[in-house]
C-alpha cells in the first residue's frame, strides 16, 4: 500500500489563507507547477532557497509514494526588468549591455543553473519548459482571452482587461489587493501608455524597431508579457485545472494574480487548489539582492570567497542550514548561523553513521514507531522541515542511548529505526553523508591528488571549464582545493 494511503498530509494554501487537507484531483497523482529562474544572471541563495523548498516537496511527494509531475519552467523571454510593463525584457538588456545574442544569454545562465542545483543535490524536475518554446501556446491563449472580451488591443499590443474582469471576477483574489486601491493608487503615475488602465497588464507586446527577441502574431511582431508563459506552459503539461502552483513570496503579486486572471477569463474556472509560497532569504537581516549587492552567490557558499563568509561550508551544510527553517518562514543569512548548522549537520551524519555499530536485543525501550510517525507528522504539517530535523535530533538522542547501553532495540525495530533515518536525512532533506569521505585514506588522497593534477593540465591548456569542474565537482563531495604559493592543497569537509 502507497504510504500517502496511511498519512494525512496538510499544505498551507495561500489562496484561503488556511491549512488544508491535500486531496489530489486524480488519486494517487500529484501535478505541480513552480515558477522557475529568469535567465539573464547567475542565481542568488535567496532563489537557490525557493527552489529547495520546492524540491524538498517534490521529493516528500515522491517519498510517499505519489506519482509526481513536476513542472519547473526556465524564464527566458517576457521578464521585464521594473515588473511593469514599459521596462526593457530582463534578458534582452543583459544581451544589449554584454553584445551577446540573447540565446546565449539564455544558455549561460541556464547552464550555470543546472550546475547549482546538481552542486546542492536537487532532483531533476520531470519537465523543464522554456518561455520561447511555448509562443504558440501563449497566442492561443490570449486569442481566447480576446474572444471570451477580456482583453483589448491598442497599437499592436494586446492588454488583459482588469476592470472588466472584476465585475465578474475578484482580481486580487489571491493578494488580498482591491482593485479600487490599486486603481487610485497609480491611476496617475507615468507609463501607462496605451493601455486603458494602469493596472491592465500586458499579454503580448509590440516590439520596437530595436528589439531582438520577436516573433510574428496577429497582433504585431512583439513577444508575450511575463505572467502569460506560466499560464501557458502549467496547463499544457497539468491540464487547465491540476493540485499545486508555487513559488517564491514575492511572486504572489503581480505574476500569480494575473495568472489566476489569465486562467479564469480563458477557462471560465480557477487553475489551481494549492498556491504555496516560499519566503525570502535576508542577508544580516536586509533583503538580499543581486542589484544591492547585499547577496551571496551559492558557489561562494562552497568557495568561502564572500566577505559574509568566516570559511568554506559544504552543499549538505548550506542544505541543512536552509531546511533548518520552514518554506514559509523568513530566513536570514548569518556566519554564525551557518557556523551552527555545521555543527549540527556533523552531529547527525555522525549519528547515522554509528547505526550500523548498534547491536539488536530482544527488547526494545524506545518507541520507535511513535518516533517514526511524528517524523511523518512533521512533514504533514505543511512540510515542516525544521520540526523533522527536531525529530531527527531526537533520533541521535535514541542512537547514543543504544550506544552507552541505556536503551535497547529489537532487530525488527533496528531496521525500522535505520530506514526511517535515513529516508528522511538523504531520500527526503537530500542531505549527503559526507562523513564518509571523511574517513579519508591513502587511495583517496591519491585520487584525490590525481585529479588535482588533472586541473593543472586543465588549467594550462586553458581548459577553464574542465578545471572549474573539477574543483566544483569535488566541492559536492565535500572536498574544498586550495591554491597556494606551495601548489594545491585539499581539505576534507
Ligand atoms: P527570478 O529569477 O527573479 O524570477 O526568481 C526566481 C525565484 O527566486 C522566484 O520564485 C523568486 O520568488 C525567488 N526569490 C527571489 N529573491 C529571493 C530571496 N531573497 N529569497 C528567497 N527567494 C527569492
Ligand atoms: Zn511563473
Amino acid at each position: 500500500m502507497p504510504l500517502y494511503k496511511t498519512q494525512t498530509l496538510k499544505i498551507y494554501n495561500s489562496l484561503s489563507g488556511e491549512k488544508e487537507v491535500f486531496t489530489p484531483i486524480h488519486e494517487g497523482n500529484v501535478g505541480m507547477y513552480v515558477c522557475g529562474p529568469t535567465v539573464y544572471s547567475n542565481v542568488h541563495l535567496g532563489n537557490v532557497r525557493t527552489f529547495m523548498s520546492f524540491d524538498v516537496i517534490f521529493r516528500y511527494f515522491l517519498h510517499l509514494g505519489y506519482k509526481t509531475r513536476y513542472v519547473r519552467n526556465i524564464t527566458d523571454v517576457g521578464h521585464i526588468v521594473d515588473d511593469v510593463d514599459n521596462g526593457e525584457d530582463k534578458i534582452a538588456k543583459k544581451a544589449r549591455l554584454e553584445q551577446l545574442e540573447p540565446m546565449e544569454v539564455v544558455q549561460q545562465y541556464t547552464v550555470d543553473f543546472h550546475e547549482i542545483l546538481n552542486l546542492f543535490n536537487f532532483l531533476p524536475p520531470s519537465i523543464e519548459p522554456t518561455a520561447t518554446g511555448h509562443i504558440i501556446e501563449q497566442i492561443e491563449i490570449v486569442k481566447k482571452i480576446i474572444d471570451n472580451g477580456f482583453a483589448y488591443e491598442v497599437n499592436g499590443s494586446v492588454y488583459f482587461d482588469v476592470v472588466k474582469y472584476n465585475e465578474t471576477n475578484n482580481y486580487g483574489i489571491l493578494s488580498g489587493r482591491n482593485i479600487e486601491d490599486m486603481l487610485a493608487n497609480t491611476r496617475d503615475l507615468d507609463g501607462q501608455g496605451d493601455k486603458k488602465n494602469a493596472q491592465d497588464f500586458a499579454l503580448w507586446k509590440k516590439a520596437e524597431p530595436q528589439h531582438i527577441m520577436r516573433w510574428p502574431s496577429p497582433w504585431s511582431d512583439g513577444f508575450p508579457g511575463w505572467h502569460l508563459e506560466c499560464t501557458a506552459m502549467s496547463t499544457k503539461y497539468l491540464g487547465n485545472h491540476f493540485d499545486i502552483h508555487g513559488g517564491g513570496m514575492d511572486l504572489k503579486f503581480p505574476h500569480h494574480e494575473c495568472e489566476i486572471a489569465q486562467n479564469e477569463a480563458c477557462t471560465g474556472h480557477t487553475p489551481v487548489n494549492y498556491w504555496m509560497h516560499a519566503n525570502m532569504l535576508t542577508l544580516n537581516g536586509k533583503k538580499m539582492a543581486k542589484s544591492t549587492g547585499n547577496n551571496i552567490l551559492p558557489r561562494e557558499i562552497l568557495t568561502g570567497e564572500n566577505p559574509n563568509l568566516s570559511k568554506a561550508f559544504s552543499p549538505s551544510v548550506a542544505r541543512f542550514f536552509v531546511l533548518q527553517a520552514h518554506y514559509r518562514s523568513n530566513l536570514d543569512f548569518t556566519n554564525d548561523a551557518i557556523l551552527a548548522a555545521e555543527k549540527g549537520f556533523y552531529r547527525l551524519m555522525e549519528a547515522v553513521d554509528g547505526l550500523t555499530a548498534i547491536k539488536p536485543s530482544s527488547t526494545s525501550t524506545l518507541d520507535i514507531a511513535g518516533w517514526k510517525q511524528s517524523c511523518y507528522d512533521a512533514m504533514n504539517d505543511d512540510f515542516n522541515s525544521p520540526i523533522l530535523i527536531a525529530q531527527l535530533f531526537e533520533g541521535v538522542r535514541f542512537i547514543n542511548l543504544l550506544k552507552d547501553g541505556s536503551a535497547t532495540i529489537t532487530a525488527e525495530d533496528l531496521k525500522n529505526f535505520t530506514k526511517t533515518m535515513n529516508a528522511f536525512v538523504f531520500d527526503v532533506l537530500g542531505l549527503k553523508d559526507e562523513k564518509a569521505i571523511g574517513n579519508n585514506n591513502d587511495k583517496l588522497e591519491g585520487v584525490i591528488h590525481m585529479l588535482i593534477n588533472m586541473r593543472m593540465e586543465a588549467r594550462a591548456n586553458k581548459d577553464f571549464a574542465l578545471s572549474d569542474q573539477i574543483r566544483d565537482q569535488l566541492i559536492a563531495l565535500g572536498i574544498q582545493l586550495k591554491d597556494g604559493k606551495e601548489g594545491t592543497t585539499f581539505s576534507v569537509q
